[in-house]
């Protein structure tokens, strides 16, 4: 008799297998063999349930004792799906009873599937078991990989998007640029129909109203919604915009038309419920632009497309900010570039006096000259006529004097290009300073300029780099015996080459290397400000051109290229930023464009 205790471990242990005497008669069968072979009797030959496979030459009545040793494969007579592989071993020494330690054997997954079986009819170390557990591992892994792959997918979409906006707006300073691609690349990337920007009002910046900037992809949907969007003003906390204002972070609307909060709802036309999303730029800390986008409702990962609007808000931040701060800088450099100007003036000042002292002592002569031999009675008409005509000439003199420097001192910082004679040019920075090289025996050798040389430039400006490079010249040639400064101007083809050299001692190697950084000098304190050659050459960049020093030069020669012409949009015809804010530069804040609105 078996025990159950037996019987249970063998059906734990052998849910496949069967246990006979020693002519075959089956005296066990294992639960899990029983459960797909139902017909299978205890007290029978197991040859009446199975045929033998394997080996081929058993009989059907074969003696369990003969087939010890040999792989053994059973068919089931009534179920041709059951294949069952093991072997024969008898159950102990002196036993007569013999274990057919079998395992179920199949040949793919559907077949385990309509025998009705499930992981418990399986022990644990069952190869079959195991089977499944790896087929399952597979699918378990696809199903991880599938949405490994799609996350990935999705990032990297995100990615290319946000570096072609970051690419496109790399080096734009127009802020009202930066929403427009935005908005474009944004809408038709995730099927957004309408994309909106809204900025704070100027009369009143706690309230945000439309830029003008809209774009949309599902027309006559939004006709209405649109208008009402352009009329409308929010508050901090009002509608879409003002909770993004209120809440400081990318703001979600599933469904607009049950949203109480979002009063333009009424405007909305369709069926189909509508997502919004509005989303903050900041600079610092304050909010200085709402973008808000639209959508009909539809199959997507919206946590995933609301991550996408928070790297997209924080993007845009840094962009902004970085723009609004290189405006900034412009203006402060533009404040620096007038203020060193007015250094240069102080400089020259003493060469002014000179060159107005110079007439005005003449006229003091002259009119002593003239009460005298007037009260003499010797004063003739041809003595007055001579005299007068040289206080003519002194006071025209001075006058010019007065006039260039009111020129030169001025903020040009706004003038358009004039297209100027370089002749004259030339001869009016040097009236500025021709007197304080004299003073100083400093020579002043000018190279022949045709009256036809003309250039479009701010006129003030070039005079102003001019004035810098002969100032440094004097300071340069002053200490040497040999005293003496040359300035040449050359036709380079597209571009006149103005050059200044001077007598001076040359610049060291190390300190050429820093002399165009601004604030280097070398000079005392209270001499140099270090800005004179920076300023200058953001200058000549700013129309195009360059400054440079002339290493082939055996003295100190420094080069200006003055492009002839400059391109229409009152910028210089290259890229290079420039130290004065260009007229195009964007607002600090975009109002609306008024003729977008009245089209509305
Ligand atoms: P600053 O004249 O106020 O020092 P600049 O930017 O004009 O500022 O010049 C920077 C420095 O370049 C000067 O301090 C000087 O060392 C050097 N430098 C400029 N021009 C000359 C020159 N012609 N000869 C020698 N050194 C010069």
């Amino acid at each position: 008799m078996i025990s159950s205790a037996e019987r249970y471990s063998f059906d734990a242990l052998h849910p496949f297998s069967l246990i006979t005497d020693e002519h075959g008669t089956i005296q066990l069968v294992g639960r899990s063999l029983a459960k797909i072979l139902p017909q299978i009797q205890e007290g029978r030959h197991f040859g009446e349930t199975f045929s033998i496979n394997q080996p081929s030459a058993a009989s059907p009545r074969e003696r369990p004792q003969k087939l010890l040793g040999e792989l053994v494969v059973l068919t089931a007579h009534l179920n041709e799906r059951v294949k069952l592989r093991g072997q024969v071993l008898p159950c102990s020494a002196t036993s007569t009873q013999f274990l057919f330690a079998l395992e179920l054997s199949i040949s793919s997954p559907s077949d385990i599937s309509a025998l009705n079986l499930t992981i418990t009819d399986f022990r644990i170390s069952d190869p079959i078991f195991d089977f499944l557990l790896f087929m399952q591992g597979q699918i378990l892994n696809q199903e991880r990989l599938r949405q490994a792959k799609s996350s990935l997918e999705w990032k990297n979409r995100i990615t290319r998007l946000l570096l072609s906006i970051a690419l496109s707006t790399e080096e734009s300073d127009d802020e009202e640029a930066v929403y427009r691609t935005t908005l474009d690349a944004v809408c038709p990337a995730f099927g957004w129909d309408v994309g909106h920007v809204l900025v704070p009002s100027r009369n009143d910046p706690t309230t945000f109203i439309s830029s003008g900037l809209w774009t949309m992809h599902e027309g006559d949907r939004y006709t209405e919604f649109y208008r009402d969007t352009m009329a409308r003003s929010f508050r901090e906390g009002e509608g879409l915009p003002g909770r993004v204002v209120a809440t400081r972070d990318v703001v979600w609307i599933p469904n607009l038309y049950q949203d109480p909060n979002f009063p333009r709802r009424k405007t909305l036309s369709g069926e189909k419920p509508i997502h919004g999303v509005g989303v903050p730029i900041f600079v610092g800390d304050t909010v200085v632009a709402v973008l808000e986008f639209f959508k009909e409702c539809g199959s997507f990962d919206s946590d995933a497309m609301l991550r996408f609007f928070e790297l997209l808000s924080a993007q845009l931040s840094s962009v902004v900010a970085r723009q609004r701060a290189e405006i900034a800088a412009r203006r402060h450099l533009a404040g620096l570039a007038n203020a060193s100007k007015m250094a240069t003036l102080g400089e020259i000042a003493a060469g002014v006096a000179h060159e107005i002292n110079n007439p005005l002592h003449t006229l003091t002569l002259t009119s002593h000259l003239l009460k005298r031999l007037s009260g003499e009675g010797r004063l003739t008409n041809d003595i007055l006529e001579s005299q007068l005509s040289k206080v003519e000439t002194c006071a025209h003199r001075m006058a010019t004097i007065v006039s260039e420097l009111k020129a030169f001192s001025r903020d040009s910082t706004h003038d358009e290009h004039k297209r100027v004679p370089l002749k004259a040019l030339v001869s009016e920075t040097l009236d500025l300073c021709h007197a304080r090289l004299l003073s100083k025996d400093i020579s002043v050798e000018v190279s022949d300029i045709p009256n036809t040389w003309e250039a479009e430039c701010h006129p003030s400006q070039i005079s102003q780099v001019m004035l810098n490079l002969l100032n440094n010249a004097y300071d340069a040639a002053m200490a040497q015996q040999d005293r003496w400064v040359k300035l040449e101007v050359r036709d380079q083809g597209p571009a006149f080459e103005i050059s200044v050299t001077d007598s001076g001692p040359g610049i060291p190697r190390d300190i050429a290397r820093k002399i165009m950084d601004p604030f280097f000098t070398t000079k005392p304190p209270g001499k140099g400000t270090g800005l004179g050659l920076s300023i200058s050459s953001n200058i000549m960049t700013d129309h195009g051109g360059s400054l440079t020093l002339d290493n082939s030069s055996r003295n100190t020669r420094f080069v200006m290229t003055l492009p002839k012409t400059q391109q229409h949009n009152g910028r210089a015809n290259t890229n290079h930023s420039s130290p004065y804010p260009s007229r195009n530069d964007s607002p600090s804040t975009l109002e609306p464009s008024p003729s977008f609105r009245s089209d509305a």
